[in-house]
């Protein structure tokens, strides 16, 4: 009996490989906009963070999501994702469960 292959990511922050649905998404469009994507299902650049605040600072206080998706992420739009992904990571039910 074999189990499906799962999709393994590792955090950005922490560095923990996980399947990515236990992970957030964070992309960057072909446009050039990075935003939280909890569908993670928006063509682009993908980076992956655990639900956990603590992943997310790391992620962006040594600029490793700057390197993961090969951008410029400005201190305006860490504002932003740091709000998006504080909403995904506290209303999302794949993350509010189980933890
Ligand atoms: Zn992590």
């Amino acid at each position: 009996m074999k189990q499906p292959k799962p999709h393994l990511r590792t955090c950005l922050g922490c560095g923990r490989e996980a399947d990515k649905r236990e992970l957030v998404r964070i992309v960057r469009s072909p446009e050039g906009d990075v935003f939280v994507d909890p569908s993670s299902k928006r063509s682009g650049r993908g980076a992956y963070v655990c639900a956990d605040e603590a992943c997310f600072e790391a992620a962006v206080r040594k600029d490793r999501l700057g390197r993961a998706l090969k951008t410029t992420v400005k201190e305006d739009d860490i504002e932003r994702l740091r709000h998006e992904f504080e909403q995904v990571a506290t209303s999302d039910a794949r993350f509010r469960s189980g933890r």
